[in-house]
């Protein structure tokens, strides 16, 4: 697995500046959630990394090499999205099968990726159903089974369980970090919901405004907070 470093990340649309500089190492493994206000340049953030926005400035390594001009297709990251981003017209397992087809990987390797991560995701049944005929757990679930059949070195989320209602939220989240723990992959996770930040993190990275605030672990944070806002942020009641 491999770390994310990212140098001085400026994120500029024509002459308006949304992220400022952000400056973050994380580790191999590891499980960081960035939190803040809707509109504080999280999702700009993940979409940089993943290769979907192109870097206005600083640096973006994955591992060891730098990633700024490397296509999104080379890159060994996977995203999974709010919006599940399924496509309607393909059941379940050739959903999870896209990416690696577009990749050209053997059939027989794909059926093997695709049998295994079913299981882990409970999905061994629904493989040959629409998106349609799935519960919003479900897709959720296909989701993340497009993400891990590819076997990335890095998962990035955003705002994934947003749409879900409070009791599927809960009961993702818990399956979420099971999946980090069986897997180890490293993980950056967009969130502006604190519950969410607080069980998931390794570290939690407040942002605001396009920069960031404080960076620390749940408890650090929740203890020692920096200034009003992350106190606001992390300490007031969901
Ligand atoms: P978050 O995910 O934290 O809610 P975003 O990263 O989506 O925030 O957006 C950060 C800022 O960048 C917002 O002010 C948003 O309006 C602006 N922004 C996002 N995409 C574009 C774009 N394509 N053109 C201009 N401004 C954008
Ligand atoms: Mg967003």
């Amino acid at each position: 697995m491999s770390g994310v470093f990212l140098e001085g990340i400026v994120k500029r649309y024509g002459s308006l500046s949304v992220v400022h500089g952000i400056d973050l190492e994380i580790k191999p493994r590891e499980f960081v959630v960035l939190v803040g206000p809707s509109g504080c340049g999280k999702s700009t953030t993940l979409r940089m990394i993943a290769g979907l926005e192109e870097i206005s400035d600083g640096t973006l390594r994955i591992g060891d090499r730098v990633m700024n001009r490397v296509a999104p297709k080379d890159r060994d990251v996977a995203m999974v999205f709010q919006n599940y981003a399924l496509y309607p017209h393909l059941n379940v397992a050739d959903n999870m099968a896209f990416g690696l087809r577009i990749r050209k990987t053997p059939k027989d390797e794909i059926a093997k990726s695709i049998e295994e991560v079913a299981q882990i995701l409970g999905l061994t049944e629904y493989l040959e159903r629409r998106p349609a005929d799935l519960s919003g757990g479900q897709r959720q679930r296909v989701a993340m089974g497009r993400a891990i059949v590819r076997h990335p070195d890095v998962f990035l989320f955003d705002e994934p369980l947003s749409n879900l209602d409070a009791k599927l939220r809960t009961q993702m989240r818990a399956e979420i970090k099971r999946l980090h723990k069986r897997l180890g992959v490293t993980s950056i996770y967009v969130t502006h919901d604190q519950v969410e930040a607080m069980t998931l993190a390794d570290r939690i990275v407040v942002m605001a405004d396009g920069r960031i605030e404080q960076i620390g672990t749940p408890m650090d944070l929740f203890n020692n907070p920096v200034n009003t806002f992350v106190a606001g942020f992390i300490g007031s009641p969901p």
